[in-house]
């Protein structure tokens, strides 16, 4: 079976969806591996890589996409290239489905079956493909890293002749796999850290990294089966801001990364908060794209407030060590496939039974079959 990678074409992607390394893996299954020239160049890969590994590179990718039999690449595809694929193809990605009515209406017309990397069920079974994971995970490490670059002082603690250095103080919102990995890097640079999270089950992860749970009582929060945070009632949600508005005015970077799936991401630090901050303070919206945790946030651009703080609202963090997150998301990919890979008939078994594929798949045979995603009118 043939499965086709082509280029990103979303400006200023770096990352692709297969590496060197996976396509070896893919290969060794019996999979035909087929991409698109110059896939990688952006993270580090010649064709000449993929080709040693055991890839054919394309030049046409037209014709290639016509005959694959499954198509894998990071970013959703427009309505063009939709056009492009061959009926019953298989078409993983990230697709944003709870914001793209259109273009699944469109894959379902197309007679292609989508399958959304972001609707990888978060289950132990399906760890290995959880994409939204690895992502976030390089994300919040990015976060630290981008904030001490940007940052007038440095972040441990130094007892020097020339005088004793405190450390910086760095606040985390949102504590999912991003924010324990910012707290995990920030412990790790030398600063102090505190965070902040609604749903309670993570005070003891964020104390088990050496950082300090910022306690607020909001009565019942809790979270959804998935694990994800329910959205909070416009009264908690002014608790809260009261709460962060004291951390954030101690804090010399805030990294917020609080989301909520599906939905735009919670407004938590308010102008007001802000202009209780220091100059020269840093905060680094990791939400940007979703709407932004931050007031002001611009997507991929850094805005300073009137008081001298930075705001940076980098849409892609990850996209900023794309080897890395090329590597981490190839391996989910291939994860994804050989889970679905029948070693006999050395082809893909489209198990619609399967939790995971009925987890993630939106499209297919012709229909929007993920039934949060049907139009219900
Ligand atoms: P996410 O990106 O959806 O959200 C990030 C964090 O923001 C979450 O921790 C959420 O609770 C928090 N948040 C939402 N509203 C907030 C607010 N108003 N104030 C402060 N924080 C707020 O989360 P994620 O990183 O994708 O993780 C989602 C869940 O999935 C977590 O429970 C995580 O442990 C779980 N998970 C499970 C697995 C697995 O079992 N395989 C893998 C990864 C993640």
């Amino acid at each position: 079976m043939k499965l086709f990678i082509p280029k990103e074409t979303v400006d200023g992607e770096t990352r692709v969806a297969m590496t060197p390394g996976s396509t070896r893996k893919l290969v060794s299954l019996g999979v035909e591996v087929i991409v698109e020239s110059g896939l990688g160049a952006k993270a580090g890969y010649a064709d000449k890589d993929y080709s040693e590994a055991g890839a054919s590179i394309a030049s046409d990718s037209v014709s290639v996409s016509r005959e694959s039999d499954f198509v894998a690449r990071v970013n959703k595809p427009d309505g063009g290239e939709v056009g492009k694929l061959a009926k019953g193809c298989l078409h993983i990605s990230f697709l944003d489905p709870f914001n793209e009515k259109e273009l699944i209406e469109q894959l379902a017309g197309a007679g292609i079956s989508a399958a959304s990397l972001e609707m990888i069920p978060r289950t132990t079974l399906a760890q290995k493909m959880d994409a939204l994971s690895s992502q976030a995970n390089l994300a919040g490490y990015q976060a630290v890293i981008l904030a001490a670059e940007r940052f007038d002082r440095i972040l441990p603690m130094m007892m020097t002749p020339a005088g004793t250095i405190s450390p910086a103080k760095f606040f985390i919102i949102g504590v999912g796999v991003a924010g324990l990995q910012a707290i995990a890097t920030a412990k790790r640079l030398g600063a102090r850290v505190e965070a902040f999270d609604t749903r309670p089950v993570v005070e003891e992860q964020v104390k088990s990294l050496g950082a300090k749970f910022v306690k607020v009582d909001l009565g019942e929060t809790g979270q959804t089966d998935q694990g994800y945070a329910k959205e909070l009632t416009p009264e908690q949600m002014e608790k809260q801001r009261e709460a962060m508005a004291k951390a954030c005015a101690m804090a010399d970077v805030v990294i917020t990364t609080a989301k909520l799936f599906g939905r735009p991401a919670p407004r938590i630090v308010t102008k007001e908060i802000l202009d209780q901050m220091s100059a020269g303070s840093i905060v680094v919206d990791l939400a940007a794209e979703t709407g932004g945790n931050v007031e002001g946030v611009q997507v991929n651009d850094e805005v300073v407030t009137k008081n001298g703080v930075r705001i940076i609202g980098h849409a892609s963090l990850e996209g900023m060590v794309p080897r890395h997150a090329s590597q981490m998301l190839a391996a989910n990919v291939t994860a994804f496939i050989e889970h679905f890979w029948d070693k006999k008939s050395k082809a893909l078994n489209l198990d619609l039974e399967d939790e995971i594929m009925q987890g993630c798949l939106i499209t297919h045979d012709g229909a929007v079959i993920h039934e949060r995603f049907q139009d219900k009118d």
